[in-house]
């Protein structure tokens, strides 16, 4: 061992899905959109002043942050933005979560969390999902540093109402409450109206999933302008310009066409639930996914076997090989054709297996 080897931070990284490269490959391994951004998104970036990136951005990412607070009727002050939803929960986790108790999240669930829990030494557990995954609101009733989860859940696609979303707040009006919306455009109602009520409410979304962008890396929380000051201040104190310009111009753009918006979360909507129908037909079971994936278990093959085969004939989806997820794929939502060609793959191997 060197000598400096002993003031080295010990982190064990999150793991993010594949991205293989090839054309020729099914990718409903990372819960990206099938369809591109907004063709207004094109035109922007096709008019993008090239001389432009000469120069630092505008630190407080004013166009984007304008659009959305309009888009979602807030004010300019209560929008904090970031590259990704990551960089946002990142900032959210090192800003609001320094308390002695432990913050709380649901066993199963976005797998980042641990991961900057222990990053920044913050305390935590972790109430586990009930036998058909959903998470207990009861759980979060306890004395708490902080409360995180994903509505809907992930990698279960399980949905929380607004009235238990409500309820977890009212138990909870002393610590942060941050609601991770990734996937709340494919069918759910978003708890971003709870934030003129509870000022401790934080809702995050992204631009990676519904919105088609997840190679721009944008995302944004919105809550009581206090909450945004605070997070601002951290940001300040790490780096000013996270955002590049290419994501503030292009990230505004596609806030502006929320037909193609409607549009295409209606197309994956629609290609989920008609996957539904024949994943069970083929003996799958799986929770009610709200989001644009599902996260299926065979009745007979174990998912370690279907992944396998499936990569092997350039089909990705996502396995996670841990306690309580182990026989469940998640398959994200493509289009039809890459979910009839997931669905003839499958109907073939079941029948000789
Ligand atoms: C995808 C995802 C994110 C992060 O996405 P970004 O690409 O960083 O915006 C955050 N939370 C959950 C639950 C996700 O699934």
């Amino acid at each position: 061992m060197k000598p400096w080897e002993k003031n080295i931070r010990k982190v064990v990284p999150y793991t993010p899905g594949d991205q293989p490269a090839g054309t020729k490959l099914i990718k409903l391994n990372t819960n990206e959109n099938p369809y591109p951004p907004a063709p207004g998104v094109k035109k922007a970036m096709q008019e993008l002043d090239f001389a432009c990136l000469r120069k630092y951005p505008d630190p407080s990412s004013s166009l984007l942050v304008r659009c959305l607070a309009e888009y979602y009727g807030v004010e300019d002050e209560q929008v904090f933005v970031g590259v990704g939803s990551d960089d946002v929960l990142a900032m959210i986790f090192l800003t609001f979560f320094n308390s002695e108790k432990p913050v709380l999240f649901p066993d199963v669930s976005y797998s980042f969390y641990p991961v900057w829990a222990k990053l920044y030494g913050i305390p935590y557990q972790t109430p586990a999902l009930d036998e058909e995954f959903r998470i207990r609101k009861e759980d979060y009733y306890q004395e708490n540093g902080g409360v995180i989860f994903p509505n809907p859940n992930a990698p279960t696609g399980l949905l929380l109402s607004l009235e238990e979303i409500e309820d977890i707040l009212k138990h909870n009006q002393d610590v942060v409450v941050v609601v991770d919306e990734a996937y709340i455009d494919f069918g759910g109602k978003s708890s971003l109206g709870l934030t003129r009520q509870y000022q401790n409410l934080l809702v995050v979304q992204t631009f990676s999933k519904a919105r088609s962008m997840a190679g721009l890396r944008i995302g944004f929380a919105i809550g009581h302008r206090d909450l945004i000051r605070a997070l601002n201040d951290v940001k300040y104190s790490f780096n000013s310009y996270t955002m590049n310009i290419p994501s503030l111009v292009l990230g505004a753009e596609a806030v502006k066409d929320q037909e193609y918006f409607q549009k295409t979360v209606k197309k994956i909507i629609d290609t989920r639930e008609r996957a539904k129908i024949r994943l069970r037909e083929l003996g799958f079971s799986f929770p009610d996914s709200k989001a644009n994936f599902i996260f299926a278990s065979h009745s007979r093959i174990p998912a370690e076997e279907l992944f396998e085969v499936l990569r092997q004939n350039q089909i990705y989806v996502r396995y996670f090989k841990q306690p309580r997820l182990e026989n469940s794929l998640r398959i994200t939502i493509g289009t039809d054709e890459e979910m009839e060609e997931l669905f003839a793959f499958l109907a073939d191997y079941l029948k000789t297996h």
